[in-house]
Order: structure tokens, then C-alpha cells, then sequence
């Protein structure tokens, strides 16, 4: 398979880069390509704005969208999106490494959406959802949190984590043709003893030795 990770997190020593290096050096170790993607150490810029392009479509009114078709088919990315959407077309598998922040994505993983997945490229017209440009291609989502799994169960303090995450899993993934795979958490990391956090670690590690035969689930459009 070709994988495609993607890690929003400032501090490669955080347990998101240990959970995003250990998902690149099993995958890796498997036998499976793997293209990485660390938002921060690439420096990568959330905004989507001019900067995107090489070329205008209109030079009076700056429209996203209408920029996006026009570069797609002129060539016109900057090189650095050119190679995001170059990784994100030839993955078989995607993952996202991120903590929840402020109950979502992180702004630079938000952001690298906003600017990877573009009108014309990546979806339009007929090509979305089932007719999207990655269908029978899979997409997942791991994550940690602050808080425990009781609060976020169904019913508990914080709200249910699955519906907070449906927004990503129906309006992201799943929009431009990805089926979607159960979500992997780690919650709580920094109150974990450190052997409960290397078990968490572990369990990553055996559940991504058999993620090429994983089923996907079904995420309803609620
Ligand atoms: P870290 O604190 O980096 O890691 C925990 C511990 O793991 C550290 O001690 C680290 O040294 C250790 N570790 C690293 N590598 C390994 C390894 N290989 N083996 C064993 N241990 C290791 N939480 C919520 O629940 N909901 C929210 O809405 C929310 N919003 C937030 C908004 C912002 C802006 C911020 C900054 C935080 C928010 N949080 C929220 C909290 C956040 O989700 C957690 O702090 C985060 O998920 C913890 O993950 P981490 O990778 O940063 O952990």
C-alpha cells in the first residue's frame, strides 16, 4: 500500500510524534510505501490565500474555489500544495495524527485541508462522496485528548466523541471518496503512567500490522 501520515503537532517529542513515528517505521517495516507529512516541521502555512497559486484567475476578486479549478487546470500550485495533493492522490491509506483542540482539528491540519483539497483537482461536480477521486481508498483519523473516555462516551461531561468527529469523517474524508476506518484514541496521554502510554503504543503497533485487511465503518450522514 502507499500510506500517506499526516502530524499536527508543534513537539516531535509530544506522544502524537511518538504515535506518528511509530505508524511510519511499522508501516515502513511492513512493506508498505510511506509518505509523511509534519505540518510543523515543514512549516506549512494554514492560510489559503494568493500564495496558493502561480497564476490568477481574476486579479480584482480573490475566490478560492474559482482559483482552485483555474490552477487545476493550468498546473498552477505552488509546488509545495503541487506535492501534498501529488501524496494525497497516490495513497491507498490515509492517516491523521493530531490532538483535539478546542473539540477538532488543530488549525494547521484544518488548514492544510483548506488548501490540499481543492475545487477541480481533488472534487467537483460529479466527484464527491461515492463518486469521489479516492472511493475504495481508506482514511483515518488518530487521536488524543485531554480529557478521559468516560467524558467523552456518549452522554458523558465533554459529549460524544464519534459525533464531534463526524463532521471530518462525513465533510472531509468521506467527501472527497475515502471510506473511513475506526478512529484510533489515546486519551488522556499526559495523565497515562508511562507504561500505560508505551501500552497504548503497543496497541497502535499491533492494530497497524493488520490495518491492510481492516473493514471500514459505516459513519451514517447524521
Ligand atoms: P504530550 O503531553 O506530549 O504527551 C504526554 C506524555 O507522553 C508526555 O509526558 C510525553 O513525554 C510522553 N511520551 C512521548 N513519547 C512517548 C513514548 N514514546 N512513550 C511513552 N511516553 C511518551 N483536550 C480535549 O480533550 N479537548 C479539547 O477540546 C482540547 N483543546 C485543546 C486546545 C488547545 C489549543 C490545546 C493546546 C490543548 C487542548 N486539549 C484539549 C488538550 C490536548 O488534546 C492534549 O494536551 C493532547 O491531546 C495530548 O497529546 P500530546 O501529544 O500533546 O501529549
Amino acid at each position: 500500500m502507499n500510506v500517506l501520515i499526516v502530524l499536527a503537532h508543534p513537539e516531535p517529542k509530544s506522544m502524537n510524534g511518538a504515535l506518528a513515528q511509530l505508524a511510519r517505521e511499522t508501516l515502513a517495516g511492513a512493506g508498505h510505501t510511506v509518505a509523511f507529512s509534519d505540518l510543523h516541521a515543514m512549516d506549512f502555512d494554514p492560510r489559503s490565500t494568493r500564495a496558493n497559486f502561480t497564476t490568477a484567475f481574476d486579479v480584482d476578486f480573490f475566490k478560492p474555489q474559482a482559483e482552485e479549478r483555474h490552477a487545476s487546470q493550468n498546473s498552477a500550485f505552488h509546488p509545495q500544495l503541487d506535492a501534498e495533493m501529488a501524496k494525497l492522490e497516490a495513497c491507498d491509506l490515509m492517516i491523521w495524527q493530531f490532538p483535539l483542540w478546542w473539540f477538532g482539528l488543530p488549525a494547521i491540519l484544518k488548514g492544510w485541508v483548506d488548501r490540499v483539497f481543492a475545487s477541480g483537482r481533488i472534487y467537483g461536480g460529479e466527484r464527491i462522496f461515492e463518486g469521489g477521486i479516492k472511493r475504495g481508498k481508506r482514511a483515518m483519523l488518530s487521536l488524543t485528548t485531554g480529557g478521559s473516555a468516560a467524558a467523552y462516551a456518549p452522554g458523558g461531561a465533554m459529549g460524544d466523541l464519534m459525533a464531534m468527529l463526524q463532521p471530518i469523517h462525513r465533510g472531509m474524508l468521506e467527501f472527497i471518496g475515502f471510506d473511513v476506518l475506526a478512529p484510533n484514541f489515546v486519551h488522556g496521554p499526559a495523565r497515562l503512567s508511562a507504561l500505560a502510554r508505551h501500552a497504548a503504543l503497543d496497541v497502535w503497533r499491533v492494530r497497524l500490522l493488520a490495518i491492510a485487511d481492516e473493514t471500514p465503518i459505516d459513519i451514517g450522514t447524521n
